[in-house]
């Protein structure tokens, strides 16, 4: 393995700072901001971000970005809290990469050469639209045969699609919501808020805990997949869980701290090994590419390849989870097929009232027996100033979507620098990449995915069952 030449640092002068665009900053966007000249006081500790004194050039944009823009560095924690949400957003605003995500693919290269174990990869959705960046390819360009290719040829023993966990998350999270129109107790309150966002996670944690009991129960594909990566796959391949090792290639670096958190070993639990964990390392897209490019890969020549049987199918719902409304969209496909018992009309598959790029987006939408008020917020900074309104009661919402991400996973702090286009125009490429993947599926509803259909037959039986309960939801 050969060892890369990173983005060469930009010597920046006190005169260009904010000016010049690396990673995904555009120049406008700092305009007018008071430059502390102190970088973001990241701690050594931090799970997902690391700050490198020797790259920094003190320009405070992170600073700014953070304080500004994301709305959580500078405001109050508890005691004893770290207030970094691990968004990663600071990593695409710095310009010599003195922030960056921990990195942890020499981990994966040294679990991959160990014949004692399995090593398993599990890619997200938005990754296979935005990776083929990091190989001269236009934005959205679908890479997805050539990453399992790719991860294939690096050793990986089995490439699955987390696509999979999306169309999991969807029937859990469904299920839930359906629940909760029909109890509306303390317990299960309304709205329900979304929870497969990490960075949105832990921001609520921070500075909203009075709403932790309206975010949903399901976990993120992420966890969702490791959970049953570990028991149900394990037991179809035959394979022993303990030799598994489980790495997740995602847009974000919050996802490194996520897997860390206590519950996060449901099938350790289920094995009785509680030491073991459900996911062992999470990759940005980034360090997927730095992987490749270490090992030689000419990824561009690569043939595509399937994903491996069981869990390797995801259907055009869970492929949306990387856009901002896609999350929203295809839990409302399968949650009106369950109430009503029937395949949503046409204008769910193309649910145009909560698409878009607007940061706060609301709905009202007609499920035949009744209707649902939705919110879709993408963009942290926005998230604070619509939740003050919402716990004024100024509005009754039934759903409402929360990505901490500007555009989704898709503008994920992990994803690849790009400064060849404006940040937005990048992302809206990223964006309709999926909703074309998704337009062409044959299988648009989570609900008629086969794998899930075999998942729920063979094994959680149904969405909310006890085993769903023990590996795919987790207490607030
Ligand atoms: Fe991670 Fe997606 Fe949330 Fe960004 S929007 S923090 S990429 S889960």
């Amino acid at each position: 393995m050969r060892k890369i030449t990173r983005r060469k640092i930009l010597q920046s002068t006190a005169a260009g700072i904010g000016f010049i665009a690396t990673g995904h900053c555009s120049p406008g966007q700092f305009d007018g901001f008071v430059r502390h000249g102190l970088p973001l006081p990241i701690s050594r500790s931090n799970p997902a971000i690391r700050h490198l004194n020797s790259n920094c050039v003190e320009c405070g944009r992170c600073r700014d970005f953070c304080h500004e823009v994301t709305t959580v560095f500078g405001y109050p924690v508890p005691d004893g809290e770290d207030e970094c949400i691990h968004c990663g957003q600071c990593t695409l605003f710095c310009m010599t990469e003195a922030l960056t995500e921990q990195y942890h693919y020499p981990i994966v290269s040294k679990a991959i050469t160990d014949s004692k174990k399995i090593v398993v990869a599990s890619t997200a959705p938005s990754i296979r639209v935005s990776l083929g960046e990091m190989f001269q390819q236009p934005p959205g360009t679908n890479v997805e045969g050539k990453i399992v290719a790719a991860l294939k040829k690096l050793g990986v023993d089995y490439v699955l699609d987390t696509t999979f966990a999306a169309d999991l998350t969807i029937m859990e999270e469904a299920s839930e919501l359906l629940k909760r129109l029909e109890l509306k107790n303390e317990k299960l309150p309304l709205p329900m808020l979304t929870s497969c966002c990490p960075a949105w996670v832990r921001f609520a944690r921070l500075f909203y805990p009075q709403l932790l009991p309206h975010l949903s129960t399901a976990k993120s594909p992420v966890l969702m997949q490791g959970a049953v990566v570990k028991t149900y796959f394990a037991q179809k391949k035959e394979l022993e869980p303990s030799t598994i090792f489980h790495v997740v290639l995602t847009p974000c670096t919050a996802k490194k701290s996520e897997i860390l958190l206590s519950g996060m070993n449901a099938s350790g639990v289920f094995h009785h090994v509680p030491r073991m964990r459900d996911v062992d390392v999470a990759l940005t897209t980034r360090e997927l590419a730095y992987l490749l490019k270490e090992s030689d890969i000419d990824f561009v020549s690569l043939s595509d390849v399937a994903y491996d049987s069981v869990m390797g199918t995801g259907s055009g719902a869970g492929m949306i989870f990387g856009n901002t409304g896609g999350v929203m969209e295809s839990i409302l496909r399968t949650a009106f097929q369950l109430l009503n018992n029937k395949k949503p009309p046409q204008d769910f598959y193309e649910l145009k009232s909560v698409r878009g790029f607007k940061n706060i987006r609301e709905a009202t939408i007609d499920f035949g027996c009744r209707q649902l008020n939705v919110a879709v917020v993408h963009g942290i900074g926005y998230v604070r100033s619509f939740l003050e309104s919402v716990q004024k009661g100024v509005k009754h919402y039934d759903f409402i979507e929360v990505m901490a991400c500007s555009g989704g996973c898709i503008g994920g702090g992990g994803q690849p620098y790009n400064n060849s286009m404006e940040f937005d125009q990048l992302r809206r490429l990223r964006i309709n990449a999926l909703y074309r993947r998704d337009s062409e599926s044959k299988i648009r509803l989570s609900n008629e995915n086969h794998d899930i259909e075999t998942i729920y037959a063979d094994f959680l039986k149904q969405p909310l069952s006890t085993l769903s309960q023990q590996l795919l939801h987790c207490n607030r």
